[in-house]
């Protein structure tokens, strides 16, 4: 998997991997995609219930032998299903990019407790509980040297006031990040997360509409949000051989509109 990889070269990635990124029809999953094919990498395109979007996805991909895989994360055996069918077409899954994820509202003062309920249940099942069995799946094809990238969000540390759920979602796929990271180290497989902040694309395309635009832009001291190619860069480089030591780490990636120790 690490084939042509000269250590200190300017090139990230490791060419010709196997990577799964989950939820890469659209948003920061499919510039990740395509990021990842641009490395010369080939990248099982996982998507749920758009497969027009994905199969466009899989269609602008530079280099060849990427394949669409479909499960819905809320389901186990489908997740089986979606897994092993990537890793057979690619051979392996050398990178396993967790991405997908759900960002439903659910202010405690306006929810009713059935509406509590589902979205509690609806968020972990598919920002928690379904990378977590993406991940055991994946581990399967698996080798030494491989690479798991979790998606967290900067929400973990700042909180989540409408969408209490999903922040507690990705702080816990934070604690899963550390774990794995303890557990798969010695095969050299390495674990992270990256923590973005508010990143152009659908999940937050109506917070960052009208007046809420340039409220959250001013967040950073950068004065803008994120463009979904550049979570996807960071997330190649956390994929790369050379970063390797990063294992069990978080990347912060929120144009300092949240600093913490
Ligand atoms: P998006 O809504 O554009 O994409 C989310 C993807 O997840 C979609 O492809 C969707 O199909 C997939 N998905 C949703 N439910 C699914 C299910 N049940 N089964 C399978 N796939 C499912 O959002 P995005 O902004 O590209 O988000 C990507 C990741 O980045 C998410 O984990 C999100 O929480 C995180 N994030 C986004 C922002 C932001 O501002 N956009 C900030 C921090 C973190």
């Amino acid at each position: 998997m690490t084939r042509g990889l000269i250590l200190g070269s300017a090139r990230l990635g490791a060419m010709d991997r196997s990577v799964l990124v989950t939820g890469a029809s659209r948003g920061i999953g499919a510039a990740t995609a395509r990021a990842f094919a641009a490395e010369g990498d080939r990248v099982a395109v996982h998507y749920s219930s758009s497969p027009d979007a994905a199969k466009e996805v899989l269609q602008s991909l530079p280099g060849t032998g990427h394949v669409l895989a479909q499960a819905d994360l809320a389901d186990p055996e489908a997740i089986r299903q979606m897994v092993d069918g990537a890793a057979a077409a690619l051979g392996s899954i050398d990178v396993l990019v967790n991405n997908a994820g759900i960002y439903e509202p659910h202010p405690i003062r306006q929810t009713s407790y059935d509406q509590w309920q589902n979205a509690w249940t609806n968020t972990l099942a598919v920002n928690l509980i379904g990378p977590a069995n993406v991940t055991w799946c994946a581990v399967q094809h698996m080798p030494r040297g491989g690479r798991i990238i979790n998606v967290s969000s900067r929400g973990a540390f700042r909180g989540e006031p409408n969408q209490p759920a999903y922040g507690a979602s990705k702080a816990a796929i934070i604690s899963l990040t550390q774990s794995l990271a303890r557990s798969l180290g010695p095969e050299a497989i390495a674990v992270t997360a990256i923590a973005p902040g508010w990143t152009t694309t659908d999940m937050a395309a109506e917070a960052l509409s009208g007046d809420g635009y340039h409220r959250r832009r001013l967040e950073s001291p950068l004065e803008r949000v994120a463009a979904p190619n550049e979570v996807a860069a960071a997330i190649v480089y956390l994929a790369s051989p050379l970063a390797e030591f990063a294992t069990g780490t978080v990347l912060d990636f929120n144009g300092g509109s949240h600093l913490r120790m």
